[in-house]
């Protein structure tokens, strides 16, 4: 049955497509990325659809916080003691996903500016 989340993370918070699951809460979920783009990167999203940052309102401000909270608290878990939590926002910022969504990326040197 759907919620009118057809994004991809949309049929993984409803169990339609697999995931490797690292967390889960009444909030929120994280899971490994399919496509690691270092050692450690999980994905943390709220289970409200909310299809980016550009959309949240002020009233999920504490949903919002809890999603960075449990990144770091994963990143921890992960064995990271640096690590670079990013919310794409947009296409042109490279969202390619629109359901929100924080990746946790550790566990190599990370260099910045992005490109
Ligand atoms: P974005 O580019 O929107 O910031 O990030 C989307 C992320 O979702 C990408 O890093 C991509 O590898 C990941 N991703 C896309 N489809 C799937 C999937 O089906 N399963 C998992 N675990 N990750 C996915």
């Amino acid at each position: 049955m759907s919620d009118g989340n057809d994004t991809i993370f949309g049929r993984i918070l409803r169990g339609e497509i697999p995931s490797d699951r690292v967390h889960e809460d009444e909030h929120c979920i994280a899971f490994r990325d399919v496509a690691p783009q270092a050692p450690v990167h999980v994905l943390v999203i709220p289970r409200k659809h909310i299809p980016s940052l550009k959309e949240a309102q002020p009233e999920q401000e504490a949903l919002l916080g809890h999603l960075l909270l449990v990144a770091a608290q994963i990143a921890r878990q992960e064995g990271l003691e640096d690590w670079r939590t990013v919310i794409n926002t947009g296409a042109d910022a490279g969202q390619t996903v629109f359901h929100l969504h924080v990746h946790v990326i550790g566990g190599r040197p990370l260099a910045w500016p992005p490109g």
